[in-house]
């Protein structure tokens, strides 16, 4: 029958309303801060939103969006080659363009939609995509629907990669290798700077995903590989606007002229409406504010290393490096489940990741940290999850 292949997830829903547990789709009734809300009728500290530097929610990108909105309408009404394509969007392209100091932008409706559209368009049959295992479902969805031959390369690993790289021998003039910033699951970052060595080495085409590293990491935010100081490496950079830049819509950035041909072959830019000019407009000031605030990169930081620092030292199993994602890798589902609903009921709002979501097949609960986090704040979770421990939901499992 058509619909068997949805039973499992039936029954998982099922077993949710049974528990008396929201973990998807809980409701936002009230956005009270950047870091603050009700959810679900309950006041809570909101630490699962990748509001990595607070600016949902900063006055002045939200001044900019009203103004936008009495400017220019509520909608474009229309893609980008058709009516909607306005004075904002093509400001905001020339921005993003220098802020990453090359010629060629592309703004998309959605993160999801340009490295869907990007990885769909630029490798096609006869091409190789040589992509990190782990790569975000945007990164899956379009690499499939390119015609590419596909090969995934063990996540985070240089060596798989050179070794399957070398495999193609003459061909890599035709391979497009795929890698993220900082991977949204564990907060893990690339190793760039390998990855970059084997690309030098054996050659292709590398486009990364900076989608939660633009914003938290490099001297002026450009993200992962400006961290690395290997800028030059990369071929195409993509992201979001969505996170660091607390709006919505996508981006990809790259030194080659053939971007303006390829900005009309990729069918999530043509086929779709561009964002309403509020959207860019608050993303431009966004942009603005994070060359200008340096520090909110500082405090976000901060912040993320007392938070995972505080959970290690409650011996909770915490991947192995500080970052602005902090997750805590479970094996038992009902135990996280529960976990979830008990954070919840403490006041904090984390993201419960469940496969195939997560990377390998287990359970996690997600945090995302942000500048706008008070240290009281990131103090309040750490005790939410301290409460666990004693009420014997979660054990300790690292040594502190
Ligand atoms: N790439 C990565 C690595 C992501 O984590 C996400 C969103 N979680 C996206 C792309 C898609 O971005 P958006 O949600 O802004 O569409």
């Amino acid at each position: 029958m058509l619909f068997d292949k949805f039973q499992d997830m039936a029954n998982f829903q099922a077993e949710l309303a049974e528990r008396d547990v929201k973990p998807f789709g809980a409701v936002t009734e009230q956005i009270l801060s950047a870091t603050e809300g009700i959810v679900e009728g309950r006041k809570v500290i909101l630490a699962g939103t990748n509001n990595y530097l607070g600016l949902s929610y900063d006055p002045r990108c939200i001044r900019a969006a009203q103004d936008a909105a009495e400017r220019w309408g509520t909608g474009t009404t229309g893609s980008r080659l058709a009516n909607g394509s306005f004075a904002e969007h093509e400001a905001l392209e020339q921005e993003i363009a220098d802020f990453y100091g090359v010629e060629n932008a592309i703004v998309f409706s959605t993160g999801y939609a340009a490295t869907m559209g990007m990885c769909a368009t630029l490798a096609g049959p006869g091409d190789t995509i040589l992509l990190d295992a782990d790569s975000h479902a945007s990164i899956y969805a379009g690499v499939t629907l390119s015609g590419a031959d596909i090969i995934r390369f063990k996540h985070n690993n240089p060596e798989d990669l050179a070794k399957r790289l070398r495999r193609l021998g003459d061909n890599t003039g035709r391979a497009l290798i795929i890698a993220e910033g900082i991977y949204s699951m564990y907060g893990d970052i690339a190793p760039l700077r390998e990855i970059a060595e084997v690309k030098r080495e054996f050659g292709g085409y590398l486009f990364l995903d900076e989608a939660h590293s633009m914003g938290t990491l490099g001297a002026t935010g450009r993200g992962a590989a400006q961290e690395a100081g290997v800028e030059d490496d990369v071929d195409f950079f993509a992201g979001t606007f969505s996170k660091s830049l607390g709006a919505i819509g996508g981006f990809c950035v790259s030194r080659h002229a053939e971007m303006e041909a390829i900005r009309f072959c990729i069918r999530s830019y043509i086929f779709t409406a561009s964002s309403s000019p509020s959207v860019i407009a608050s993303t431009r000031e966004s942009l603005r504010i994070i060359q200008a605030e340096p520090e909110l990169r500082e405090k976000l930081w901060e912040n993320a290393h007392r938070l995972y620092d505080g959970l290690k030292q409650l011996g909770l199993p915490v991947s192995p490096a500080a970052s602005p994602v902090v997750a805590l890798e479970m094996e038992d589902r009902s135990a996280t489940i529960d976990c979830w609903k008990a954070l919840l009921e403490a006041g904090v709002y984390v993201n419960l990741v469940v496969p195939p979501a997560s990377p390998s097949n287990n359970y996690l609960l997600r945090n995302s940290v942000s500048a706008a986090h008070s240290t009281a704040q990131i103090d309040s979770i750490i005790a939410a999850y301290a409460s666990l421990i004693d009420a014997g939901l979660a054990k300790p499992t690292l040594a502190a």
